[in-house]
């Protein structure tokens, strides 16, 4: 067994220094770890699509910018596209984004704390990024829901909204380009981030139906990420392709799972992605993984409830442990069984059984201390950001609490 500690995977910061390229005269893109933004010189001024993730990597784009900025696009409302635009409106461009993007920002707004909170579990960041990003966000000066399109200089811009990953997505094709800007309906070379434990649902369906029209154009270039990867000829063919099977697949798969009545925690285990896609240079299971994706969309389509009485209108969590825990009557007992499946290699079914004890007796120092060994181990070949961060927040928050339980000893020892 490795004696490795578990390392968050870092991919924001927050003066992240993005790498800025050209396609063509007049047309650049840039890019940080986790954000990406393109804009186009038409000749009559820029066309700025997405911004960055905050202010400091936004500024050092804009003086690559060679024109007034006419136009802001936002592909939709997450940090990593809107965060950096307050540094791009000094001409007082105007913003367009879809009509339900402005309510994004509002929930992020009182949301503020929760939203803070989670940031520290998924991105291993202090809250103050996301905080001070919500107080920056630049709202769109016009919204709208449908087609529409409009000319600049040499180009055509031609907008359309749709649900992917979020409820406010646009969509930008350029014809004299052919040239698509599709923000996060391709993640770059990650599989589709089509489900987030922290986050509301992702819209499956619409997300691949919206991909489909996008490949009838048959762009010849398409900018993903907010603009932050650029795919060529066969390889944009192969990403929509790829990309779509595997959201068709696992949405299909889910659906017929759902009308057989199955439970969603076996579902998790059986929804598989089809084999001759496992290793897509498109679909690295870096960021999200299809058991995410199984719950969003069993989310969409399915209420809480899973048909078990005992879960309608269930008391809470950690009484109904405690009663489990009183009757199992020994410490010892559940602690040699979760040992017993440690050795056997099921650490997940260690970790369940181990809350017994934890939610029961949660100052318990030993089962805190065995609950960090089995997430190590979970965690160890774990590649996937949102799991693999959430492990570490739960190891980290852990050893928080043991050390205030020791302090409180030391402090009044009975
Ligand atoms: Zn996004």
């Amino acid at each position: 067994m490795s004696e490795k500690k578990i390392k968050p995977l870092n991919i924001i910061t927050d003066g992240m220094n993005p790498v800025i390229k050209k396609h063509i005269e007049g047309v650049y893109y840039a890019s940080t770890l986790i954000s990406g933004m393109v804009w186009f010189e038409t000749g009559e001024g820029a066309v700025v699509i997405d911004t960055l993730i905050n202010i400091p990597s936004a500024e050092k784009v804009l003086n690559s910018i060679h024109e007034k900025i006419k136009f802001i696009i936002y592909t939709h409302g997450h940090a990593d596209h809107v965060g950096g635009a307050k540094v791009f409106i000094a001409d007082n461009p105007e913003i367009i984004a879809n009509k339900y993007l402005p309510e994004r920002f509002d929930r992020y707004k009182f949301l503020e704390p929760y939203r803070n909170l989670i940031a520290g579990m998924q991105f291993n960041v202090p809250s103050t990024i996301f905080g001070k990003g919500v107080k920056n966000y630049v709202y769109p000066t016009k919204i709208f829901l449908g087609d529409y399109t409009f000319k600049l200089g040499k180009y055509t811009f031609e907008l359309h909204t749709g649900r992917g990953e979020t409820d406010d997505a646009v969509w930008v094709y350029i014809p004299e380009l052919n040239t698509a800007i599709i923000g996060d309906f391709i993640m770059g070379p990650w599989f589709p981030n089509i489900g987030n434990p922290w986050k509301p649902t992702r819209f499956a369906l619409d997300w691949v139906k919206e991909l489909e029209r996008i490949r009838l154009l048959e762009p010849e270039y398409i900018f993903c990420s907010g603009g932050g990867y650029l795919f060529k000829g066969e390889q944009a063919k192969k990403a929509m392709n790829d990309n779509i099977e595997v959201i068709r697949s696992l949405h299909d798969q889910v659906v017929e799972l759902i009308n057989e009545g199955m439970h969603i925690t076996e579902m998790i285990h059986t929804v598989k992605v089809p084999k001759h896609l496992n290793n897509s240079p498109f679909l690295k299971q870096n960021y999200s993984r299809p058991e995410f994706f199984v719950y969003n969309v069993y989310r969409w389509y399915h209420g809480y409830y899973d048909h078990n009485p005992a879960h309608l209108i269930p008391r809470p969590e950690r009484e109904v442990m405690k009663e489990i825990y009183s009757l199992i009557g020994s410490k010892e007992k559940l602690i040699n069984r979760v040992n017993k499946l440690f050795e056997q290699k099921q650490e997940q079914l260690a970790l369940q059984v181990l809350d017994v004890l934890i939610q029961s007796e949660p100052e318990d120092i030993e089962a805190l201390k065995l609950r960090m060994k089995l997430v190590k181990i979970l965690a160890q070949d774990d590649t996937c950001v949102m799991s693999k961060n959430a492990y570490f927040y739960s190891t980290k928050e852990d050893k928080k609490t043991i050390r205030q339980i020791r302090k409180k000893s030391k402090d009044f020892p009975s």
